[in-house]
């Protein structure tokens, strides 16, 4: 009597017809209107008649949005596995995570011969499929990186390249009757598809047996197979009851290209079936849920108790093994091999994981918006993430006094682009692709700096869940020494899962690239410095260099944007800049704000390693740190030296106003080189010039760095607040202020 606990899907069968190629498309999509989980098609290359079956597969990926979608089942001795792992993986990609493989040993070898395919008995043909799948989950591990090697009778690959990593875990359902093929599904397959109408009374039983059987000799979990079944629209719903309750089956599919009978049966047979099948269950208390399978299960964390995993987050938790985790384990600049990544959708889930996250007080635990965090502390090693990704809404909440509500999930950009129609903008960075959550719990150094501030100084609440899971807002008359406390050292107290924020009216602004010979390294940028002090605040000026390359002469660019939308004025601001040194290039353009945020690399982050950078905040270019600097570049310890103008706005807000301190400092710099030590002790040599540290951009863990960001007034007060929000320093994988004094 198995019920395998698998939730109910439904599916439909679609004619793959070429006659009306559109037929096929438009039922596709009525599937997906009428609510159905899932659309197939059988796939038969030989067949003229018909629609190439991956051809129309894309084609319904693309007019549709929610419906999954699989071939029922794709010909395999037609189509190269290798190949057919990327397009199956590179479709869930395109499709966000909607496909899954049907695939099937072959029949109609007549045909599959005319076609140029290799005639295979019944037995081989099974073998065949056993390397096929071998070769599939190959190419589908992209976090393996060793080259994917198979010798098999009818499929080798030899050093084929991995990945793409799908969207999610592609399962791999077979067509099958015989019980060579069932035992193969026990062994490596995640499901079964078989049709009703070629089955005889008892089949159904025996063909669960003979998998269940091959699943437990493999070690695995036979609820790792899910039970399919295609039918015709004459079975009755007290039919799949029984399919369903007694024979566990878990998804019905239901082949028909009447679109009357599709409805019918959505309509009618559906909510019909849940329900009885939903009763059933719960007074047989049958459980269900997610079911990994026994590999995945062996390179869980030790320490970690994935069985109390909230029901909420269980369903989107990644861990190693799962065919997403490649996407999720590393951050923009490290590597990481996190035990679990935990991805709420809602403020409380974000409270039951942090529920979760305490019942672990020994791993590692981080926070993680939208993992560019320059020290790389968003993922750990063998710890728990609390990703929030998917906590990304942007609403304006008030017009008139320009409120808007953004999610942390949200990326500068997206930020961007939503204020843009408005004549908005808020102050951030000058990457549209960093995370809001990171950055406005810490700073906010952007393009806008000098005339708009900090991100911090336009926050005016924020709702925040705290280590002991409550959910509270802090904003001037809430919490108000919480509000103060988050704005600058806001990763020590919790996870903040909404900020809203006054803007700014912004139009267009002038945008200018200009690059310059260096050559004269601390004369250019002692001159840089000056002009920025003396330039007026709607100008904001980022410098980047790095070291000399051969012959060439040292090269500076600088990324500046005027705040108007009056080009003289523009002019008149970028002329200092100009005459500094010789120019190499420049492009000066009027454009949206927007558009500079719009610099985004697409995809996820492949961060590997540890990222090696030093920062520091500083009152003025002086003589002896220009010389300082140019000797630093020099060493050839630092492939990227970058400044940036700050100052401006950011000094009108008085230091012990937020937790954010450096107000006085007119610059902030950044280095990144590839060597730990060699670059600390540059970097700690020159740290008499310093006047404090931003810890956007620092990477270095030890405490002193604590004492560098926070003055010691600002260091007590965050303490003593750490200790009343957060007393067991449950938030302390990013510059925690309880770190021990140096
Ligand atoms: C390419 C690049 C460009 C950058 N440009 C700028 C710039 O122009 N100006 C600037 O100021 N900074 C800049 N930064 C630094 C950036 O602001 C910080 O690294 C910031 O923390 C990134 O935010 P995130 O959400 O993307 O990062 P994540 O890696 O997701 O988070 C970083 C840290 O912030 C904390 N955190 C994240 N989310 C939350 C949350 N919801 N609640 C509480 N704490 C949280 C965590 O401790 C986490 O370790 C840049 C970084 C990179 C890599």
């Amino acid at each position: 009597m198995p019920d395998y606990g698998h939730p109910l899907l439904f599916g439909t069968f679609i004619t793959p017809t070429s006659t009306t190629p559109t037929v096929p498309v438009e039922l596709a999509m009525l599937s997906e209107s009428l609510g159905f989980d899932l659309v197939t098609f059988q796939d038969h290359p030989y067949q003229p008649g018909f629609l190439d079956t991956w051809t129309l597969m894309v084609w319904v990926a693309a007019r549709t949005s929610t419906i999954h979608v699989s071939a029922n089942v794709l010909n395999l001795p037609l189509r190269p596995p290798a190949v057919v792992a990327r397009a199956a993986a590179s479709l869930d990609l395109l499709s966000g995570g909607r496909f899954e493989l049907g695939l099937g040993a072959g029949a109609f070898w007549d045909a599959i011969e005319a076609m140029g395919g290799r005639r295979l008995t019944a037995g081989q043909g099974v073998d065949a499929l056993s390397e096929a799948i071998d070769v599939i989950r190959g190419i589908w591990d992209a976090d393996e990186r060793a080259p994917l090697r198979v010798s098999g009778e009818y499929y080798s690959v030899n050093g084929a390249k991995r990945g793409p990593s799908a969207v999610h875990d592609i399962p791999i359902w077979l067509g099958a009757l015989k019980p060579r093929m069932l035992r193969l599904i026990g062994r490596k397959a995640d499901g079964w598809l078989p049709s009703l109408a070629y089955l005889k009374p008892g089949d159904f039983a025996a063909g669960n047996a003979t998998i269940d059987g091959a699943a437990t000799d493999a070690g695995r979990d036979p609820r790792e197979i899910r039970r399919l079944v295609n039918i015709g629209p004459d079975v009755g719903v007290e039919e799949l009851f029984d399919l369903a309750v007694e024979q566990g089956v878990g998804t019905v599919i239901l082949a028909s290209d009447d679109p009357v009978v599709l409805q019918r049966f959505a309509e009618e047979t559906i909510p019909d079936l849940r329900e009885r099948v939903f009763t059933e269950r719960a007074s047989r208390g049958t459980v269900g849920g997610r079911v990994r399978s026994a590999e995945v299960l062996a390179r869980r964390t030790p320490g970690i108790d994935y069985d109390s995993v909230p029901a909420s987050l269980a369903a989107t938790a990644v861990e190693p093994g799962d065919s997403g985790y490649s996407r999720v384990r590393s951050t923009y600049m490290r590597g990481g091999s996190p035990g679990i990544v935990l991805r709420p959708m809602t403020t409380a889930e974000v409270a039951e994981a942090v529920g979760f996250a305490r019942a672990h007080p020994d791993l590692p635990l981080s926070t993680r918006s939208g993992g560019h965090g320059f020290s790389g502390r968003s993922t750990n090693a063998g710890g728990i993430i609390i990703d929030v990704k998917k906590l990304n809404t942007i609403e304006v909440v008030d017009e008139v006094t320009r409120r808007v509500r953004i999610g942390p999930g949200a990326r500068w950009t997206d930020v961007a682009n939503a204020l843009a129609p408005h004549g908005w903008a808020l102050s951030s960075g000058d990457y549209g692709g960093v995370g809001v959550g990171g950055l406005a719990t810490a700073g906010g150094v952007g393009y806008l700096v000098r005339e708009h501030g900090l991100t911090i100084d336009h926050l005016v609440s924020a709702e925040i869940v705290l280590a002991d899971g409550s959910i509270v807002t802090a904003s001037g008359s809430e919490n108000p020494d919480l509000f103060w406390a988050i704005r600058g050292a806001g990763a020590n107290f919790g996870i903040v899962t909404s900020f809203e924020f006054e803007v700014d009216v912004v139009g267009d602004v002038g945008w200018a690239q200009l690059t310059f010979d260096a050559s004269d390294t601390a004369g250019f940028l002692e001159r840089w410095g000056a002009a920025i002090d003396a330039a007026p605040r709607d100008l904001s000026s980022f410098l980047i260099m790095g070291p000399r390359r051969g012959s060439d002469p040292r090269v500076a660019t600088l990324m500046s944007v005027v705040d108007s939308d009056d080009s003289d004025a523009i002019i008149e601001r970028l002329q200092p800049l100009a005459e500094l040194a010789p120019l190499l290039q420049q492009s000066v353009q009027l454009v949206p704000y927007a558009s500079i945020m719009a610099n985004v690399q697409p995809g996820d982050h492949h961060g590997q390693g540890e990222p090696v950078g030093r920062s520091a905040l500083i009152e003025h270019i002086t003589p002896e740190f220009a010389l300082a600097a140019e000797r630093l570049l020099d060493s050839g310890e630092v492939y990227w030296f970058q400044i940036r103008s700050v100052g401006g706005a950011v000094s009108d807000v008085a230091a012990d106003a937020t937790a954010y301190a450096g107000r006085s400092a007119n610059f902030s710099i950044v280095v990144l080189g590839g060597h730990r030590d060699r670059l600390n002790e540059l970097w700690d040599g020159l740290h008499e010039h310093f006047s404090g540290l931003y810890t956007s951009f620092e990477t270095d863990p030890r405490p002193e760095r604590i004492q560098d960001a926070f003055p010691p007034a600002t260091l007590s007060r965050l303490r003593e607040l750490k200790t009343r929000y957060d007393p067991a320093n449950l938030f302390r994988d990013n510059f925690n202020v309880a770190l021990a004094d140096a």
